[in-house]
C-alpha cells in the first residue's frame, strides 16, 4: 500500500453519517499494518524530504523510508547538501 500526501482529498461530500467508532477502527488498524510493515523493513533506500512533524506542525528535512514511509532521523550534512542540489 502506498502513501502519498498527494492523494489525500479532503473534498469529499459529507453525505453518509459514517460511524466515528467504525472509522478510529478502521484507522487503528491501519496503523497496527503500518507498524507491522515498518517493523520488518530493512530501510535500505531511503529519501531525504521535508516532513511535517505532527507535534510542532513545523516542516524539517527527514530521511523517510522509501519503502515503508518510516522517519529515519535527521539527515546528515553530506545529505542535505545533496539534497539541497539536487
Ligand atoms: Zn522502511
Amino acid at each position: 500500500m502506498e502513501v502519498s500526501e498527494t492523494d489525500s482529498e479532503l473534498s469529499q461530500p459529507q453525505d453518509d453519517p459514517v460511524s466515528v467508532q467504525q472509522i478510529i477502527g478502521e484507522i487503528k488498524a491501519l496503523e497496527k499494518e503500518l507498524t507491522e510493515i515498518q517493523e520488518v523493513c530493512g530501510h535500505t533506500k531511503y529519501t531525504v524530504k521535508n516532513s511535517q512533524d505532527s507535534s510542532s506542525k513545523c516542516f524539517s528535512l527527514r530521511k523517510i523510508c522509501d519503502s515503508c514511509n518510516l522517519d529515519l532521523g535527521y539527515p546528515s550534512r553530506d545529505e542535505v547538501d545533496k539534497w539541497a542540489n539536487s
